[in-house]
């Protein structure tokens, strides 16, 4: 680890700490636009006290604002964009519960979205904080990117988020670390739909020869998707829904099916499209409906993508550990988007920890520093 002058700025977890605490205090679930713009207005001032420009996309359809603050240097030009989520998982009152009431036992600290991701989230704010302690500026402009809904597939930020990273040299997500430490360099695609039978009711008892029933045609297809699932191609198909009938003794005429589907790489992204796309009725009497397609491409680390993660490996060095990049995740995030307009993309920047989207969640205190650490060499020496 490099040992700063004496009177250089030193980087210090405990005030990285403290900061995240105060943005895991506010909850944020992401259906809660009102809770996520509390904490919208407190990211908001701590960047306006720094001279940022910071704008406001209003929330819609009950979504927070997507809050955007950049450097006042630079100007307009291609730049650094770091793209952050601050809504949560986690419903409102979890903070008060005995597992994820804010607390550090030994390395680690819990709190509700504390790993996913607002510890990510603020590192790379105080890391801008510390360029600016230091007197120094980045050779690009950097623009921050806060988004209210990413945990429920950004629909209302996404136009937002592919406008800025069109004007993007390079994207930087906060999402947390993988096992150890690891960052991200490719994701899965994330597809959904919805498959609707629509069949005919009857007495269960006395007329069932007349139904037809809308849940016997739905298992065939959860069959039919679920023997999709390919590991040796990285294709995976989850009926994770499922909807149907009004009461045990009637024919039903109704059922839903919900599909999630995660694929490597737009061609195979396209064939699955089509196959799911194309299921048909099995009982010419009942109707079947596939609604759908991909919501998050593929992100796949091209080779702009892996310059830029030897580039941050390189630094990490400098600073004292061994950044690795994990082979194809199957979580999608934001990056999706990014990486899939071509913009070299860095996602699992954010702390080491575990425990995302569940009880348990907490990120490891020794992460903060040296990761810390390499955002502040990303922002000086990415040009
Ligand atoms: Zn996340």
């Amino acid at each position: 680890m490099q040992k700063p002058a004496v009177n250089e700025p030193r980087i210090d977890p405990e005030e990285i700490l403290e900061g995240i605490r105060r943005w895991v205090e506010v909850e944020t679930p992401s259906h809660d636009g009102v809770a996520v713009n509390k904490l919208n207005d407190i990211v908001e001032a701590e960047f306006v006290a720094l001279g940022a420009k910071v704008e406001r996309v209003p929330g819609r359809d009950g979504f927070g604002d997507v809050v955007i603050a950049r450097s006042p240097w630079g100007g307009d030009g291609p730049g650094i964009l770091v793209l952050s989520h601050l809504d949560t998982v986690h419903p409102h009152g979890s903070i008060d519960t005995p597992e994820l009431k804010w607390r550090r036992e030994g390395d680690s600290v819990f709190g509700p979205g504390i790993y996913d991701m607002k510890a990510g989230a603020h590192m790379a704010f105080y890391a801008y904080r510390h360029l600016l302690r230091l007197n120094e500026q980045s050779q690009l402009p950097i623009t921050f990117c806060f988004v209210p809904e990413e945990e429920v597939g950004s629909p209302t930020s996404r136009a937002t988020i592919e406008r800025l990273a069109r004007n993007a040299k390079h994207v930087l997500v906060t999402e947390p670390a993988r096992d150890g430490g690891k960052i991200v360099t490719s994701r899965k695609g994330v597809g959904r739909f919805v498959i609707k039978a629509r069949g005919r009711p009857a007495h269960a008892g006395v007329r069932h020869q007349d139904g037809r029933s809308a849940i016997r045609e739905i298992a065939h297809q959860i069959l039919a998707v679920e023997g999709m699932t390919n590991y040796d191609r990285g294709i995976t198909t989850n009926v994770g829904l499922i909807t149907g009938g009004t009461g045990v003794n009637v024919v039903p005429q109704e059922c839903t099916a919900e599909v999630d589907l995660r694929v490597p790489d737009p061609t195979i992204a396209e064939e699955m499209c089509a196959r799911i796309g194309a299921l048909t009725a099995r009982d010419p009497d009942v109707q079947l409906k596939v609604e759908g397609g991909m919501n998050r491409p593929p992100y796949t680390k091209d080779a702009g993508i892996a310059a830029l993660f030897d580039h941050a490996k390189a630094l990490a060095a400098e600073v004292g550990f061994d950044l690795q990049d994990v082979p194809l995740t199957g979580g999608g995030s934001d990056g999706n988007f990014t990486a899939a307009l071509g913009v070299p993309t860095l996602d699992g920047l954010g702390a080491d920890g575990k425990g995302a989207h569940t009880d348990y969640e907490q990120i490891y205190f020794s992460s903060l520093e040296p990761r810390t650490r390499l955002w502040v060499k990303l922002f000086e020496t990415l040009k």
